[in-house]
């Protein structure tokens, strides 16, 4: 079990798992308070951007234009976005305000890790290992003076993380996978255009599967079908599954016989 120190030097990253421990407290009352919420990179998820709309009220693609930045995820060429900063000197986050987060409840991923960061998402070398956390060692941040201890595993816990990775597991998955492809396997411009929809475009992803031939090449059972029509995260569950059958050829989507004309064999 590793335990750092709660001074913490300026290292590098240090590669975690769920029972390694740390030390660390945030507070409002720190004198670094919302310093982590300027300058930052955010990957967002598909489940953050699911909870940030609805908490905004907001359909995905007004959610899209209004609070995200397209960037292609290093070394898996597939399309992901990044939380648009402001455009004030400190480039700070849309939701940060002097006493806090104001959508903290619905806060993404992210900042629900740090100080941890996701080696799935933020790729270091060996990331591909199953629940790989480093720090993010920013010299900003006080809270690791600060005398509280955690493991991994019971910081996940506090921040409400584990239904987000849930979630997003099988999302997370594709972009493991797709990381571990030599550089040279592209993707067809079609597919990320797809790996996009599905991934933010949950309202889009709905539009398709509904008002498209969709329905009609693949057989989808009554029920599937009446869930996904209720249920967005259902229905963005369902989309990954069609995702790795499209990608990589991973399970069962069946892709119907084309109808035949009467009389024609
Ligand atoms: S910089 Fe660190 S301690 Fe300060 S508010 Fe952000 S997370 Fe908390
Ligand atoms: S979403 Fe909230 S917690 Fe995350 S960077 Fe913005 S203000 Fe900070």
């Amino acid at each position: 079990m590793m335990e750092i120190p709660n001074s913490m030097p300026n290292i590098e990253p240090v590669k975690f798992g769920p029972d390694d421990q740390f030390k660390f407290k945030c507070h409002s009352k720190i004198d670094c308070f919302t310093k982590c919420c300027k300058g930052i990179n955010i990957i967002l998820t598909p489940y953050d951007i699911i909870r940030l709309k609805r908490r905004l009220n907001l359909s995905s693609n007004e959610f899209l234009a209004i609070y995200t930045t397209p960037q292609l995820l290093e070394k898996t060429d597939l399309p992901v976005v990044t939380l648009k900063l402001m455009n004030d000197e400190l480039q700070s986050c849309p939701f940060v305000r002097e006493d806090g987060c104001i959508v903290y409840e619905d806060r993404p991923t992210t900042c629900r890790y740090y100080p941890l960061g996701v080696a799935s998402l933020s790729h270091k070398e060996g990331a591909d290992d199953n629940e790989f956390y480093f720090f993010v060692n920013e010299p900003h941040c006080h809270g690791f003076k600060e005398n509280r201890e955690w493991k991994v595993r019971e910081w996940r816990k506090d921040q409400g993380v584990d239904i987000h990775d849930e979630i997003n597991a099988e999302w997370t998955d594709i972009v493991v996978k797709k990381r571990s492809f030599p550089a040279n396997v592209k993707l067809t411009e079609q597919s990320k255009n797809m790996f996009f929809m599905v991934s933010y475009n949950i309202d889009k992803f709905k539009e398709f599967v509904f008002t498209s031939s969709f329905l009609d090449r693949y057989n989808i059972d009554e029920k599937t079908v009446a869930k996904i029509k209720e249920d967005e995260i259902a229905l963005f569950n369902f989309g990954i599954k069609w995702l790795k059958w499209l990608l990589f050829k991973e399970g069962d989507f069946i892709i119907q016989e084309p109808k035949k004309e009467p009389g024609k064999k």
